[in-house]
């Protein structure tokens, strides 16, 4: 593989970024990418004459997806370089460079007293590859990461520089969650808030008849809760709940929660593992940045060695989908770390997985087991399938392209799009193939 234009400075700190072994792999490892060369542009002329000069080309984030959503036959483009953080006060927006990670964008905001709404469980994701993809958080009140961006700037099919924004309306909604398809985004701008704090305190063991009981107040019980399952013993084993402090020094925390104890120690969500990776909790107050992610940013998320899969289902009927997947417990259980369930408040963006509709996030963490968990996706969409469940575009999924062309309202005109942006295909891969455009290339 060639490569070209590095900088050796800011690649050292990228996760695998030392061993160009590993960059010839995805984050987990299960999938080998066929890119013939990486090539690491430095501004957004050099952007297009890449684009302009390629046949197929595709840009790569920090490669945490779990599948071929980020391969190319052709030409990956790191936008690694595109490190700028510009603030604009007066519209009460940053704009970010698509090669900045959320980890040190936020560490930025906080020095300058400002945040970002909300966080996904690790900081270590760039901010272009997450919103390509509608990566979210937790919270009833809170939208996925791409619903944050107020405008995107991209390389098109044609090496054309684009800059859409919330003023172009539909185009704009559908342009955010592009799933890498439309261009190579050089650059976005992001809402920005105050700072604010945060203390998260874990809950162990909660029923789920207490679950069923007290859906709503147990999901709203934080700005941000994760319930953490094994799918064994009917019960969520742990209530992660990050609240806003709202100046306050210390929250009082209940010492049980509809059942569920308060914690003694310090926990990481998979049994067995060091919970120093893990963000302060026990109701210790910090930053919004140190407490809304999971995973601290110097240390590997989750357990590294594992594959994930995620399904979103509408959060009203959530808890018959829990059930449903519950009922699997045999079969998941013997190939499961862990899984996490989550709300994403709906939002207006094309291809969101809570595009017009308040979701529950059913996730799981898989050990490495490819060939065992490719069986069992199909078992456990089946029963899914009733609720309309919509997978995450980055995770391992089964679903064939026809139910997803009816999960997804805005399809047709995201299709419309990537054929107005992309004449020529040059962004197109496998993935886009199968899961947009058919396998045959057509619609
Ligand atoms: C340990 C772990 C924890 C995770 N936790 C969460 C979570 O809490 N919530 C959640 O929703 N997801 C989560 N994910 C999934 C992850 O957020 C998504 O897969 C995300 O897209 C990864 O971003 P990336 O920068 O690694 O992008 P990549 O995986 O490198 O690329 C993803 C897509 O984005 C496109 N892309 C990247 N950069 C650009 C660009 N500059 N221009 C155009 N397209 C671009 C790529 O072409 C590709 O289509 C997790 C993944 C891991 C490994």
């Amino acid at each position: 593989m060639k490569r070209s234009g590095t900088n050796p400075q800011e690649a050292s700190h990228r996760e695998g970024a030392s061993d160009p072994a590993a960059e010839r792999q995805n984050w987990a490892g299960n999938l080998s990418f066929r890119a013939v060369e990486i090539q690491e542009p430095g501004a957004v002329e050099e952007v297009q004459a890449l684009v302009k000069s390629r046949a197929r080309i595709k840009a790569l984030g920090t490669r945490h997806s779990f599948h071929d959503i980020a391969d190319t036959p052709g030409t990956h483009v790191s936008l690694a370089r595109f490190r700028e953080m510009t603030l604009d006060a007066s519209r009460g927006t940053v704009s970010v460079g698509a090669g900045v990670r959320y980890g040190e964008l936020a560490v930025w905001l906080h020095a300058q007293g400002l945040a970002l709404k909300n966080l996904a469980s690790l900081p270590h994701i760039t901010v272009a590859g997450a919103c390509a993809t509608g990566t979210h958080g937790s919270g009833v009140g809170n939208q996925c990461l791409s619903t944050e961006v107020a405008a995107v700037e991209f390389v098109d099919g044609r090496g054309e520089w684009v800059r859409w924004s919330r003023e172009d309306g539909e185009r704009f909604r559908g342009a955010v969650v592009g799933l890498g398809a439309l261009g190579v985004v050089t650059r976005l701008t992001l809402e920005v808030v105050p700072t604010f704090e945060v203390a998260q305190t874990v809950y162990e063991s909660l029923p789920f008849a207490e679950l069923e009981r007290h859906w709503d107040d147990v999901l709203a019980a934080g700005y941000s809760v994760s319930l953490f399952t094994d799918w064994r013993h009917h019960q969520v084993g742990q209530v992660w709940v990050k609240r806003k402090t709202s100046g306050q020094a210390e929250l009082e925390w209940m010492e049980t929660l509809w059942g569920a104890r308060r914690q003694q120690v310090k926990l990481h969500p998979l049994p067995g593992h060091s919970a120093e990776h893990c963000t302060e909790q026990m109701g210790c107050v910090g930053p919004w940045h140190e407490r809304l992610p999971h995973f601290r940013m110097d240390f590997v998320p989750s357990s590294g060695a594992e594959l994930q899969t995620e399904y979103l289902v509408p959060r009203e009927r959530g808890m018959e989908a829990l059930l449903a997947v519950e009922r699997l417990s045999e079969e998941i259980s013997p190939h499961l770390r862990i899984s996490e369930i989550r709300t994403v408040a709906a939002d207006e963006l094309w291809m969101s997985m809570a595009y017009r509709q308040d979701s529950l996030a059913i996730h799981f963490t898989w050990q490495p087991h490819g060939e065992a968990v490719q069986r069992l996706l199909p078992q456990i969409e089946a029963s899914l399938a009733p609720l309309g469940a919509r997978p995450h575009w980055g995770k391992l999924f089964s679903a064939p392209r026809n139910s997803l062309t009816e999960l997804y309202p805005r399809f047709k005109d995201f299709l419309a799009l990537v054929r107005e942006c992309d004449p020529e295909g040059k962004f197109r891969n496998a993935y886009i193939e199968r899961y947009l455009l058919g396998e045959d290339g057509s619609s």
